[in-house]
């Protein structure tokens, strides 16, 4: 519509100049003739002539002047009101070159007129003027004609664009979102269709996902409940000696304690899930940190005669505390968990040219190849009794995994069964 406006508009503006230019045009070649013959007549029969003119057509203004510029004759004014014409354009021309012309207003009749005048034989000058439309009169003669036609198309396009617009948008409205690589409608909407589709795999994904972890979470905490409801119900029949009595208490202590552990691992995953976690990101000394969770766990890591020790160097990282600090344990706890009586676990903090890293090696039982990838998926273990007897839920490397996306780090595991297992955490360079 709006190009259409524009249009018309310039249309309008350049009709009413080529008309106007023709108009003056016809004019021109009018005057002149009749000047001619005016010029013919005066030159054959003398001023007498032009006596009659005036009766003739009253449109064309006929003057006569002389060399000096006064008005010998006017065919529409009293020749003795009127002021010399000697400064006239088209007279001082027609004196010194024979013809002349000139467009002006004049101030006798109040319109534009065409001057055309012509030196005659006795030395005085003839001049024909004819009044005729300005630019502005003849835009508006253009007028009621250009009106009828903007109105006539503007209503046609507006018609057509909104029947066209129906018409293109009436299929969009009708596509199948469900299965969008199942419409086949414009190629335009390919790659949004494409997107859509990848988006729906995404959300199902995701939707299955948690279907599964529920099913899972519903069956870890069901296995060590039902255990403690067992031991307690032999206790409570009176089948229990009391000197077994220690035993029982012990096995049911353990069953709770791991239930505590799952459900805090649980809850620190959903609370990892929640995209935006509200805890602030800060600058923290990673090797400061690092040491502090070795220190932690030393305590478990003599029980089974493993030394640990820390190397490297001071390294700043920008991150969660809370959450780094969980991976950390995470994975120095894996390292002392899966290790063999007298092992050994090597912790190395420092910076890399890829950024600042933390690096765990153990002399533990490792990680068959196949199952290297899945560690990371929640509840997957490699040996479920093994993870078991040592307190694990299965959900320490899913919480690493979670951290680690967090913060834009790469972990990686090397591991050779019965050899050992390196694990590193690489995190991105601190932009600040
Ligand atoms: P868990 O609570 O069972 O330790 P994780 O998610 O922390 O769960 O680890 C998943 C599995 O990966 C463990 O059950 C174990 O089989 C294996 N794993 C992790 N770290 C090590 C390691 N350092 N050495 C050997 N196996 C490991």
């Amino acid at each position: 519509m709006l190009i259409l406006a524009v249009t018309l508009v310039l249309f309008y503006a350049i009709i009413s100049v080529i008309l106007y230019n023709r108009n003056l045009d016809l004019l021109k070649s009018e005057v002149k003739q009749e000047a001619e013959y005016i010029c013919t007549a005066v030159n054959i029969s003398g001023p007498s002539y032009l006596e009659q003119m005036s009766q003739v057509d009253e449109r064309t203004r006929v003057t006569q002047v002389d060399d000096e510029g006064n008005v010998l004759y006017d065919s529409s004014s009293e020749e003795d009101d009127m002021e010399n014409h000697g400064t006239r354009e088209e007279i001082e021309e027609a004196l010194s070159s024979g013809t002349g012309e000139a467009v002006r207003m004049s101030d006798t009749l109040g319109r534009e007129l065409y001057y055309y005048a012509v030196l005659l034989d006795d030395g005085s000058v003839l001049r024909v003027a004819k009044s005729m439309d300005n630019l502005a009169l003849t835009a508006l003669n253009v007028l009621p004609v250009m009106g009828i036609l903007a109105v006539v198309t503007m209503a046609l396009a507006l018609l057509l664009a909104k029947w066209q617009t129906k018409r293109l948008i009436k299929p969009i409205n009708e596509l199948d979102l469900e299965h969008p690589l199942e419409n086949t409608l414009y190629e335009e909407l390919n790659p949004l269709l494409v997107a859509m589709d990848k988006q729906n795999k995404e959300k199902e994904a995701v939707s299955n996902m948690r279907k599964e972890f529920s099913a899972n979470v519903s069956h870890e905490l069901k296995t060590p409940l039902t255990s403690i409801s067992g031991y307690a119900e032999i206790m409570k029949n009176g089948m229990v000696r009391p000197a077994d009595i220690p035993v029982f208490s012990e096995r049911i202590y353990k069953e709770a304690r791991r239930l505590i552990t799952l459900v805090e691992d649980i809850i620190k995953l959903s609370k990892l899930d929640e995209e935006s976690v509200e805890l602030e990101k800060e600058e923290i000394n990673l090797y400061e940190l690092t040491r502090e969770v070795v220190s932690h766990l030393a305590p478990l890591a003599s029980q089974k005669h493993i030394r640990i020790e820390i190397t490297g160097e001071q390294v700043q990282c920008f991150g969660i505390r809370q959450i780094l600090d969980e991976m950390i344990y995470n994975v120095c706890e894996n390292a002392i968990k899966y290790n063999n009586e007298g092992g050994r676990v090597s912790v190395w903090v420092g910076n890399t040219l890829e950024g600042p890293k933390i690096s765990v090696s153990d002399t533990g039982i490792g990680i068959p190849q196949e199952h290297q990838e899945r560690i990371f998926e929640r509840f997957y273990r490699v040996d479920k009794s093994h993870s078991k007897e040592r307190g694990g839920t299965g959900l320490g490397l899913s919480i690493v995994k979670h951290g680690a996306l967090l913060h834009g780090a790469k972990v990686s595991v090397e591991s050779t069964p019965g050899k050992g297992t390196r694990m590193e955490m690489l995190f991105p360079r601190d932009k600040g």
